[in-house]
């Protein structure tokens, strides 16, 4: 009798092993070619264009669309990047790129004067990869200096060149260099002579007193933080630095580790605000290093650090992004233009505090 029933299990364990169980392959292959399929992973762009005195009150519908359109328009380059397969550095430089020309933010043409009357421009980028990095600080020719910050990064065993070695360095790349007077606009010049009057250096956007100083809230340093579908993550900050600052004032924007920050492990962060405030507490590398050590989420450890500036006295704010594109942003001041835009469809642009 047992002979009968060899052949017959024999026969029904071939038949099971050959039939495909439908539940049993969408489990056992989706998470497979989710991992395998760079395609499928999320890419995103998270940008600021600084923080400060930015309210509604002081803002005519005019000013909001101009700030919207050019913010868009930043998002929408370096996106592009992205969603054709191009490096999260490329999409933060192109990105920068778009609001160094426009005279709403300070960083390339916009940029604030300092004390002297002069703009001395910083910029940084990082690549979370490799942790290569390259900055630029106190340049004055540069029309893009994020564009120098990314040839010293690119071309030299360097981190940061200064002044007029920078520049001398970046001709010889043919980095497009512009007259002083290519910086100076209008209100930037109202803006220095009413902090001169007051004897006191501003933060970029920070009324000393609302009313006199409504134009404030018009312009402000500008970051980029972006990962693209190989899962790298870039950052980069250029500015003018602060309204009537000390010459040879350098703040955090072309400091790693302070302005900018990037690695594939954690996140990618860019910062605005009192410069000094921001270095003393390592802030962007401090984000990364809550999320690496503490194990705290992107927005706990943005947070907790805006928190550490504020207590010291500092005013500002940060974007960022983690390694599974999520996006976050913290900030103590009344405002700040960010917006981001993820492969996911999401596309959001805010100003105030909300
Ligand atoms: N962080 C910049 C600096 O201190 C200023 C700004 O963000 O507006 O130079």
């Amino acid at each position: 009798m047992k002979y009968f029933f060899y052949p017959l299990i024999l026969f029904t364990t071939l038949l099971l092993s050959c039939k495909k169980d439908p539940t049993t392959e969408q489990s056992s292959e989706k998470p497979s070619s989710a991992m395998t399929t760079s395609s499928e992973k999320h890419y995103a762009i998270v940008i600021h264009g600084g923080a400060g005195t930015i309210k509604k009150a002081n803002m005519t519908p005019e000013q909001e669309i101009a700030y919207k359109e050019k913010l868009q328009e930043a998002l929408n380059v370096g996106y592009q990047i992205l969603e054709n397969g191009g490096s999260a550095l490329d999409a933060v430089q192109k990105t920068i790129n778009i609001m160094e020309d426009s005279p709403l933010f300070n960083a390339g043409k916009g940029a604030v004067y300092n004390s002297a009357g002069e703009h001395e421009l910083d910029a940084s980028i990082m690549d979370g990869n490799t942790l290569n990095s390259g900055a630029v600080a106190g340049v004055k020719h540069i029309k893009n200096p994020i564009n120098a910050a990314r040839i010293v990064m690119d071309s030299t065993h360097h981190v940061m060149m200064a002044g007029q070695g920078a520049e001398d360095f970046a001709k010889l790349y043919g980095i497009e260099m512009v007259d002083v007077s290519y910086f100076d606009t209008e209100k930037r010049y109202e803006q220095l002579l009413k902090a001169q009057e007051r004897e006191k250096i501003v933060l970029d956007h920070t009324s000393m007193n609302t009313d006199e100083l409504i134009d404030d809230h018009k312009y402000g340093t500008v970051g980029a933080v972006a990962i693209d579908k190989n899962g790298n993550i870039a950052a980069a900050t250029s500015t003018g630095g602060m309204t009537n600052k000390k010459y040879g004032r350098v703040g955090d924007s072309p400091i790693i580790g302070a302005g900018t920050y990037a690695n594939n492990k954690t996140c990618g962060v860019s910062a605005t605000g009192t410069g000094e405030f921001f270095i003393r507490t390592l802030a962007t590398h401090e984000t990364s290093n809550l999320m690496q050590y503490k194990n705290l989420s992107l927005q706990e450890s943005l947070d907790n650090v805006i928190k550490q500036i504020g207590d010291l006295g500092g005013d500002g704010g940060m974007v960022a992004l983690d390694k599974d594109a999520n996006i976050a942003w913290s900030f103590n001041t009344e405002g700040m233009y960010r917006g981001y835009k993820k492969s996911n469809g999401e596309n959001v642009i805010k100003f105030y505090e909300e």
